[in-house]
């Protein structure tokens, strides 16, 4: 279960957050959930973590730079996100890509400097509405994942997380049906096979887009949603614990 916060929740609305999280979820080892707040509170959470006792909550950043470091104002890097105790990374999340215009070349290059940086890189990928109807579902999100790994050795493709998150459904409280999803994940499944063959099956193929409460357990029911990434839903302590319960 993964909880990306988006540009919401600073440090003091974070901490306030985690604390009536905690209360309500309680530590599962069947599971695992990170949370992607804004990078300026990443600290706050982290904190309330560790005064919690609790490590079965993991954290992410929701993007990088490319590089390790440099003259690049405004961004932060993979390793700064490592040495700040993230883990994870969001890579190519729909917001990077149609509302700041990353391209697929920057993905490629994101995904590798996050394993390069002990990260694991959830690559997002997922049509718009208009490439939907014109019937480009299966070629866009092929074409995403295909540059997204095509900086790093095939062998490395098996520590990446995939993340199938329709432009439509995103922040949309449209939803594609488990039976959507699990079409277009089996195609992500059978072109992570042909990289990387048995081991493919391990990689998790996350769905996002409008989950909440409601629909969590229908998607997570659905052939190859071997996980859930949620924006809105998770910026509710209550409603992101109920989510992470499923
Ligand atoms: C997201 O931004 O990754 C997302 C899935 O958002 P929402 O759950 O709000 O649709």
């Amino acid at each position: 279960f993964e909880g990306n916060w988006k540009m919401n929740h600073g440090p003091s609305e974070a901490r306030a957050f985690m604390r009536a999280f905690l209360e309500r979820y309680a530590a599962r080892r069947d599971r695992t959930v990170v949370l992607f707040p804004p990078a300026l509170a990443l600290a706050a959470v982290r904190d309330e973590l560790e005064t919690a006792g609790r490590d079965d909550v993991l954290l992410g950043v929701q993007n990088v730079h490319s590089a390790p470091k440099g003259p690049f104002c405004g961004e932060i890097s993979a390793p700064m996100a490592r040495d700040a105790g993230a883990s994870w990374c969001l890579v190519g999340h729909s917001e990077r890509r149609h509302v700041f215009g990353e391209s697929d070349a920057e993905t490629a290059e994101k995904v590798k400097i996050a394993l390069a940086s002990g990260l694991v890189p959830v690559l997002c990928v997922g049509e718009k509405l208009e490439e939907r109807e014109r019937g480009e579902t299966e070629s866009v999100v092929l074409r995403q994942l295909e540059a997204g790994v095509s900086a790093v050795e095939s062998a490395a493709v098996g520590g990446i997380v995939v993340a199938y998150e329709p432009v439509w459904a995103i922040g949309t409280g449209k939803t594609a049906t488990p039976d959507d999803a699990a079409a277009v994940h089996r195609v992500i499944r059978r072109d992570l096979a042909a990289r990387i063959g048995a081991r493919a099956a391990e990689v998790p193929i996350l769905y996002g887009g409008s989950v909440n409460r409601a629909n969590a357990a229908a998607l997570l029911g659905a052939e190859n949603v071997d996980g859930l990434l949620v924006g809105g839903a998770s910026l509710d302590p209550e409603e992101w614990a109920a989510i992470c319960a499923t």
